[in-house]
């Protein structure tokens, strides 16, 4: 018998199951029954969000290059729910391979969380690698680009209301904050998700990125040359909020929540998880203000 005040109060079938499992304790799986596409998924951001969506029930494709490394991810969450697969973002014949990998082993595709980047090095303008520059942009723009592509063909298709999102970078809208490439692809994927967005809304496709402050990775730690509790401690020192650490973790539930049905009419939005840095201005603390 389900409670008269639970029919209520749920206008929505997701909300249903939300006042379900909160009157009788037992976890809400935000994802159940979808299937989920995540590159970059063998470290840092990307294998957090495998994880955690994962538990909240979706079928996952784990895909990157480090494929060791990937298949070590996957046998540690050791279900049948999540797989590793190869797949080179650079390559546009990958990609479509994944995709279609992906459709064959679960059924259909219901979100893509396009995570796989690289940072390059850091350099002036003036010493610039123009080959350095193109090797960014072919994995965090081309890339993503790509994976977008194939995905959408794969929702369309099977007429999905998918939801697509991107990993982008408080680089995607300040100047200073990371490589020159590393910005300038950051800044473009804000584009390329938009007007994917303007394009398949018409087909009930959410297209969305998340721009993440400084959060210990291999990624973060290499550029730095840092050890992970430097990068944090880095983070913790120039970030706006204070109290708290930022994990992959916070990150992954940033996608999980893009990724899931309570984002509904959310598109074209870059969330950003920041704790705020990117719209404080604080060159003014130093004439304290408060
Ligand atoms: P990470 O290095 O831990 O993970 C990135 C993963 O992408 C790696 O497993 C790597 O093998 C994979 N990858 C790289 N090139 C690829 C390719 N061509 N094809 C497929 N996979 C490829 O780093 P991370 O910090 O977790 O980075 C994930 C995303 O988050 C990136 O897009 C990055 O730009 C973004 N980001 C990171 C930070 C940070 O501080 N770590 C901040 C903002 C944004």
């Amino acid at each position: 018998q389900v409670p008269f005040r639970i029919l209520r109060r749920s206008s929505t079938e997701q909300e249903f199951h939300l006042c379900l499992s909160q009157a009788y304790d037992f976890p809400f799986l935000r994802l159940e029954g979808k299937v989920a596409l995540i590159t970059g998924a063998a470290s840092g951001i990307g294998e957090e969000a495998v994880r955690l969506f994962a538990e909240n029930g979706a079928f996952v494709v784990a895909a990157d290059i480090q494929d060791e490394l990937g298949h070590r991810v996957v046998a540690s969450i050791g279900t049948d729910q999540v797989c590793y697969h190869h797949c080179d973002v650079r390559d546009e014949k990958q990609v479509e391979e994944t995709v279609c990998y992906t459709v064959k082993k679960y059924g259909k595709l219901d979100i893509l969380f396009s995570n796989a980047g690289i940072i390059g090095t850091l350099t002036g303008i003036l010493e610039l690698d123009i080959s350095g520059f193109d090797n960014t942009m072919a994995t965090n723009v081309c890339g993503v680009a790509a994976t977008i592509k194939h995905a959408a063909r794969a929702m369309v298709a099977r007429n999905t209301r998918g939801s697509i999102i991107c990993t982008t970078s408080v680089s995607s809208s300040l100047g200073g904050t990371g490589p020159h490439a590393y910005t300038a692809s950051k800044h473009a994927l804000v584009g390329l998700v938009r007007a994917a967005c303007s394009e398949l809304g018409a087909h009930g496709i959410r297209v969305n990125c998340i721009s993440p402050f400084g959060v210990a990775t291999p990624l973060s730690c290499a550029v730095y040359n840092m050890q992970p509790e430097e990068v944090e401690a880095t983070s913790y020192k120039v970030g706006n909020l204070k109290g708290i650490v930022l994990k992959t973790r916070h990150i992954a539930e940033a996608a999980l929540f893009l990724a899931s049905d309570e984002s509904t009419y959310i598109s074209g939005h870059n969330l950003t998880v920041d704790g705020g840095f990117s719209v404080v201005n604080h060159s003014f603390s130093a004439i304290s203000m408060h």
